[in-house]
């Protein structure tokens, strides 16, 4: 029977493997490590964690990446398996010991009877068989031109420029108002694309000592090598002088503020629609290396968010990602070369957890099809199905940057109370819904399959 062959045996590529491999194909493995490296991995391990050892939020009722942790455990995932053999008391985050996690992710993947790791770098794209590629963020640079020379520069980027990405209902529409700059578009959904926050000249002072204030984290030694091509991040732009920023991404021109339509802003943060949804609005041009805390604190003094709650926020780091909204197909194939599925955070989800998840959907999604019952892609109102739906057509190509799971990426729930008040009934509602549907879905793969 004919094999699958997946390239990473990462987050994705490993509980990829196990998919594609429970359910009765055989899967050869390849991992570059410990022959090449990577600036951040440490080990041959497969499942290596490069960074924090935790797996955010467990809470599957109120978090949507806790709800993620749910579905994979459902699935009889791997990762979720080891994860929890593995677990380190952390308050109500899934905290693993790293070590011993890899090393039983690598002990699983080695005794399965369907699976051969093979250890070497791959360096083309396959041209026949079927493959998924999850090679993740640091995908080596043989294999990054390859890819690129099969989708287009512009379609492989190799840095991330996350801006933060607010959740409209917690923006105060009071302060903030609808416009695109000079009212230009044409369409109802292009007038709507754009929120603007005023700032007078007090609050911009104010807003720029904080920017020089705040903490950053820096680049890793290795990070940027012959990659980083200048995408500045704001804090950045504010050291340049006081007034980039206002001749910059907070210019407050061709903008009337409607709530004081004779008090010219003396700057305006914009932001943009980020789903189509329209639950999600990037802050534009909001890139950062301001840490975490620091960011929460400072997008906060912004005249309208001061009670924003925060989908994701910002970030630059070394991150090799594709377009998958123009690339890819609702069933994870590239669509020029429909034998090859990409998996993982190559695909433009971000963490751990979403990678571990593209992971376990494209294996699926995989032996599926070669064993000749091919699945539904899971519905967007799972966590896995939102994920999927986003990053293969619910997001902005233009703009499509990397996107971790949020309640912003579900199709809302008719009949139940907006706004802060509602929001806990809300979540348990999604996340309700969310897991019959995976059930569902787990179940409709079983009874083609036997
Ligand atoms: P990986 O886990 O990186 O797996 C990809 C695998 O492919 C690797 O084992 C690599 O060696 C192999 N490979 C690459 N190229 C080739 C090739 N040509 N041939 C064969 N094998 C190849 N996410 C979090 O949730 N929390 C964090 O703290 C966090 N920190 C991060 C820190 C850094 C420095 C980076 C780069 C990313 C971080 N991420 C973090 C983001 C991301 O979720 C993780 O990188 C995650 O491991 C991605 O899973 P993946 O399976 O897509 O890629």
């Amino acid at each position: 029977a004919e094999e699958l062959h997946i390239v990473g045996g990462g987050m994705a590529g490993s509980e990829a493997a196990w998919q594609a491999a429970n359910m009765g194909v055989r899967v050869v493995l390849h991992e570059m490590r410990p022959k090449v490296g990577t600036f951040a991995h440490q080990t041959g391990l497969l499942g290596e964690m490069v960074c924090s050892n935790s797996f955010r939020s467990d809470d599957d009722e109120q978090n949507a990446v806790g709800l993620l942790h749910w579905e994979m455990r459902a699935a009889n995932g791997l990762i979720m398996q080891m994860a929890d053999r593995h677990r380190l008391p952390a308050g109500g985050a899934l905290a693993v010991d790293r070590e011993p996690f890899a090393q039983s992710v690598t002990d699983a993947l080695t005794a399965h009877p369907n699976i051969r790791l093979s250890y070497g770098e791959i360096t083309e794209l396959p041209a026949q068989g079927q493959w998924i590629i999850a090679t993740g963020p640091l995908t080596s640079s043989a294999l990054g031109q390859a890819i690129a020379a099969e989708t287009g520069a512009e379609a492989l980027a190799f840095f991330d420029a996350i801006a933060p990405i607010v959740y409209f209902d917690s923006i105060d529409m009071s302060k903030a108002w609808m416009q695109s700059r000079y009212d230009k578009g044409d369409t109802e959904e292009e007038r709507t694309a754009y929120l603007n926050c005023p700032m007078d000249r007090a609050q911009y002072e104010a807003f720029i000592d904080a920017l020089l204030a705040a903490e950053k984290t820096e680049f890793r030694e290795g990070e940027t090598a012959g990659y980083f091509d200048g995408c500045l991040p704001i804090e950045v732009m504010a050291e340049r002088g006081r007034e980039t920023l206002r001749f910059g991404p907070m210019k407050p021109v061709g903008l009337t503020n409607p709530h004081q339509p004779e008090v010219k802003p003396y700057a305006v943060v914009q932001l943009r629609r980020d789903n189509k949804l329209g639950t999600l609005y990037n802050i534009v041009g909001f890139q950062t290396k301001m840490k975490y805390g620091a960011q929460a604190d400072v997008f906060k003094s912004i005249p309208g968010l001061e009670d924003a709650k925060f989908a994701r926020l910002g970030g630059i780091h070394r991150n090799t990602f594709l377009n998958a909204p123009t690339l890819l197909d609702g069933q994870m194939r590239l669509r020029s070369r429909p034998n090859i599925r990409f998996a993982g955070q190559i695909t433009g989800v971000e963490g751990y957890v979403e990678s571990a998840a593209m992971g376990l959907l494209a294996g699926r999604l995989a032996a599926q099809e070669m064993l000749g019952y091919p699945l539904e892609t899971p519905p967007d109102c799972t966590a896995t199905g939102a994920l999927i739906t986003h990053i293969t057509g619910g997001a902005e190509a233009k703009t499509f940057q990397p996107m971790n799971v949020n309640f912003g990426l579900f199709p809302p729930v008719e009949g139940l109370k907006g706004g802060r008040r509602g929001r806990k009934d809300r979540y348990k509602a999604y996340t309700d819904r969310a897991k019959v549907a995976w059930q569902a879905w787990l179940g409709d793969g079983a009874l083609d399959a036997a």
